[in-house]
C-alpha cells in the first residue's frame, strides 16, 4: 500500500514573508511531523507552489494525467494539496474525467503553518487515510477536510476563513475519519468519466458566469456573453432573471449553450413550476438550458469540458440533464 501526494502550494504550504505569507513549503515539508502519517507510505511530488487562484483548468487535467500514472504504477490513491480558494472547482473538474477506482482524495487549509493550531496536518492525514482506504474506492474525487469526507461534485467552500469551511448543502458529507478509519455513510452513484480533453481546445474554449442582481442590466450581460463559446447563469431563487434579460438570454441561447443555475448556493433550478417572463419555464421555451442542482462554478466547469470536446447544444442539454 502506497498513496501518491501531489503538492500544488496553498496556505497547507505556507510560510511567512514580511509582506505575508506565500506557498513555499514543500512535500517534506508538509510530510514532517505529522503523527500518525509514518503509517501510510507516501511517494511525494512537488508540481506547483501557487495560491489557488492561480490554478488553470490545463494544470489540474495534468495532474489528473499524472495522479492515472501513479495509481496505474500501483499506489492505492492519491492526495493533492492545494489552496481552498478553488478547491471546490478543481476537485469537480478531476472528477469529471477521474476513470480510476482509486480515491483521488484533495484537501488543504485554512490556518496557515505559522498560527496557532494549523488545520493543515490533520487535513493531510485524513486525507491520506481516505486515499488508502479500501472502502474510498469507486467514489470518484473527494475533498477530505475537518475530518469529513465530502464528493467532489457536492462539495461547496462555504465560509472565507472557517476550518469548517467545505460543506455539500445538497447532500451532507459521504463519510468521516473517526479516530483514524474511514466510515463512509452513503455511496452516490457515480457518472462515467468525460473522454479526455484536447488541452488547445481547452485553452481556446471561453465561458463566462454571470450572476443575476436586482434591477440588473442585460446589457452588461449582451457584453460579457457576446464572443464566448458558452454561458452560464447564476439566476435568483429557482432560476429566474428580471424580465427585460428574456429576450437576451433567447438571443444568446440561439447562437451558444446557456445554462441556468441558482445564485442561492443550494438546491436545484426547477423545471416547470412559474410561468412569468424571466421565469424557469419562460426560460426553458427560450432554449435555456437547465442546470440542476450544479452551483454556478460547477456549471461552468462542466460547460467548458462539454464545449472543449465539441458537444453541441443537445449534447450539453443531455450532459446537464445526468450530471446536474
Ligand atoms: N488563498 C489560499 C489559496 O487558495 C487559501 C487557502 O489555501 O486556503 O491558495
Amino acid at each position: 500500500m502506497s498513496v501518491a501526494l501531489f503538492t500544488l502550494g496553498g496556505t497547507i504550504a505556507m510560510a511567512g514573508a514580511s509582506g505575508g505569507v506565500v506557498s513555499r513549503l514543500t512535500g517534506a515539508d508538509l510530510t514532517a511531523a505529522v503523527p500518525g502519517l509514518a503509517e501510510i507510505p507516501l511517494d511525494v511530488r512537488d508540481v506547483e507552489a501557487v495560491p489557488s487562484a492561480a490554478l488553470t483548468y490545463g494544470q489540474i487535467l495534468d495532474l489528473v494525467d499524472a495522479a492515472g500514472a501513479a495509481v496505474a504504477g500501483g499506489a492505492t490513491g492519491v492526495v493533492v494539496t492545494q489552496g481552498t480558494d478553488t478547491l471546490e472547482e478543481t476537485a469537480y473538474l478531476a472528477d469529471l474525467v477521474w476513470p480510476h477506482p482509486a480515491p483521488l482524495v484533495l484537501t488543504g487549509a485554512m490556518r496557515n503553518p505559522t498560527l496557532a493550531g494549523p488545520d493543515g496536518p490533520a487535513n493531510l492525514l485524513a486525507a491520506a487515510r481516505v486515499a488508502a482506504a479500501p472502502a474510498a474506492r469507486d467514489l470518484g474525487v473527494l475533498v477530505a477536510f475537518n475530518d469529513e469526507i465530502h464528493a467532489a461534485r457536492f462539495v461547496r467552500k462555504t465560509h472565507s476563513t472557517s476550518t469548517a469551511t467545505f460543506a455539500s448543502p445538497n447532500a451532507g458529507p459521504l463519510g468521516h475519519v473517526i479516530e483514524g478509519e474511514v466510515r463512509l455513510l452513503t455511496r452516490p452513484p457515480r457518472h462515467a468519466a468525460l473522454p479526455p480533453v484536447d488541452a488547445g481546445r481547452l485553452a481556446a474554449t471561453r465561458v463566462a458566469l454571470h450572476t443575476v442582481t436586482l434591477d440588473d442590466d442585460p446589457e452588461l450581460l449582451s457584453r460579457l456573453a457576446g464572443d464566448r463559446d458558452g454561458l452560464v447563469v447564476a439566476g435568483f431563487g429557482v432560476g429566474h432573471v428580471p424580465p427585460a434579460f428574456a429576450p437576451v438570454l433567447e438571443a444568446l441561447a440561439a447562437r451558444m449553450p446557456v445554462v441556468l443555475t441558482s445564485r442561492t448556493g443550494s438546491g436545484s433550478v426547477l423545471r416547470h413550476t412559474y410561468g412569468a417572463v424571466g421565469s424557469e419555464t419562460d426560460l426553458r421555451r427560450r432554449g435555456v438550458i437547465w442546470g440542476g442542482l450544479l452551483d454556478p462554478y460547477k456549471a461552468k466547469v462542466l460547460l467548458r469540458l462539454l464545449l472543449a470536446a465539441g458537444a453541441g447544444p443537445t449534447e450539453v442539454a443531455e450532459a446537464f440533464a445526468r450530471h446536474g
